[in-house]
């Protein structure tokens, strides 16, 4: 009789957003003329830009006739979308050559992947609060241990707190790791990294050898000019690190379906094995390439009308995040992140948990946000709000949620 993968059932269930639309659709059976504004979204909502939807008008075109057609794409992406994300890396001072860039179909499919590169015994460490993609994959592979109910964590991951007292941007942990995922600006906490502290993260896992999956989904919101974009931007980062990234935030490809990562050809395991090797097998044998329609539409991001057009778009998001951050802190709230990140992180008031604050702005002024808990036990008595609804209803949630 055959036998499933038991890992999975080591997996814990996902309750923060089904259990989210289950209060509101309760609430909203109550309370059906309650006007909801929703602000727990993680998904952009304005349209695609008109050079992208230019682009892909384009592509189709192409596609109907015998002579610009165009067939299974190379597995590790076309060279006119890998050199365009190249001359980007290169305006930013990194070394990072177009062939160490792999596309994909987004930074989930390779933020969960890419640990299949990795013997089956590393050490992962994560942040906590997390993205859930980094964790549940490790444990389908099998490399968590036993969920412990009492901690809410696995045995054998270790946990790096991210909390007010480090800016949340984690500590080194006290055991070493084999890998480490991070992600700047951050998502739930809305926190970026300084050049320096980065830069201590790349000569910490060099010197232990380890190495860094950098998470830069959001560099695009990044306003301070001194904080890094990409992780490349560290001396010594070609020798220890990997670097998703994807059309999704900053130029609303949720639905279109895009992304990279970066392996550089130096980075090399204890036995000199070359990962940019292992990546390109595994990209080979399980991927069969992103669609041509949405690389060209992914090309188009990097011109200069498709970089205006993106910039006005994240700009907006920037407002709206700027709109929930001032506006809390002006009402005395405790507020995190919302500067270089469409996400703000909020400190629930009076130390209710996250939950209770939950139950609190959907029934008291009908706002949807979400529950810090529910991304990692350090996120208890924080909440999460997004920049990505309009700015009306911003305004709006806002207004309701100082005045209550
Ligand atoms: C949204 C998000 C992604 C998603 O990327 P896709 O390219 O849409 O798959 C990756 N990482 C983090 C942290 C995210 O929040």
């Amino acid at each position: 009789m055959f036998k499933a993968n038991k890992n999975f059932l080591n997996l814990q269930g996902s309750y923060l957003f089904s259990t989210i639309a289950k209060k509101v659709q309760t609430f909203t059976e109550e309370h059906p003329d309650a006007r909801i504004i929703r602000l727990g979204i993680g998904d952009v909502t304005q349209p695609l830009v008109p050079a992208v939807i230019d682009a892909l008008h384009g592509a189709v075109d192409e596609m109907a006739h015998k002579e610009t057609f165009h067939g299974y794409s190379p597995d590790l992406g076309y060279d006119f979308l890998r050199n365009a994300i190249a001359g980007e890396y290169k305006g930013r001072g990194c070394d990072v050559a177009a062939d160490e860039i792999f596309v994909s179909d987004g930074a989930k499919s390779d933020s969960g992947n890419i640990q299949e590169i990795f013997s089956e015994d590393a050490r992962v460490a994560v942040c906590d609060p997390v993205y859930p993609v980094y964790t549940d994959s490790n444990v389908m592979a099998g490399r968590s241990g036993e969920f412990d109910p009492a901690t809410q964590q696995y045995k054998n991951i270790i946990y790096m707190p991210c909390t007010e007292e480090n800016n949340f941007a984690p500590d080194f942990p006290k055991e070493t790791p084999d890998i480490i995922y991070l992600c700047f600006p951050n998502n739930p906490t809305g926190a970026a990294i300084t050049k320096d502290r980065l830069q201590g993260w790349v000569d910490y896992a060099n010197k232990v050898g380890a190495v860094i999956l950098y998470d830069a989904a959001y560099e695009a919101y990044i306003t301070d000019p001194a904080l890094p974009h990409s992780i490349y931007e560290c001396e010594g980062a070609r020798t220890c690190a990997i670097e998703i990234r994807s059309f999704s935030k900053n130029a609303g490809f949720t639905g279109v379906r895009l992304g990279f990562t970066v392996v550089p050809k130096d980075l090399v395991d204890a036995d000199g094995v070359r990962m940019y090797d292992l990546w390109a097998r595994r990209h080979g044998t399980k991927f069969n390439g992103a669609p041509y329609i949405v690389q060209k539409a992914g090309a188009a991001v990097y011109t200069k009308e498709g970089q205006e057009q993106i910039r006005k778009q994240v700009g907006y998001y920037q407002k709206n995040a700027r709109t929930i951050y001032d506006g809390l802190k002006n009402a005395g709230y405790t507020v995190y992140g919302g500067v270089n990140a469409p996400y703000i992180w909020l400190k629930t008031p009076d130390g209710l948990t996250s939950w209770e604050y939950f139950d609190r702005l959907l029934s008291e002024v009908n706002v949807v946000g979400t529950p810090g808990s529910g991304f990692g036990p350090h996120g208890e008595h924080f909440f999460r709000l997004t920049a990505f609804g309009s700015y009306e209803n911003t305004v709006e949630a806002v207004n309701r949620i100082v005045h209550m």
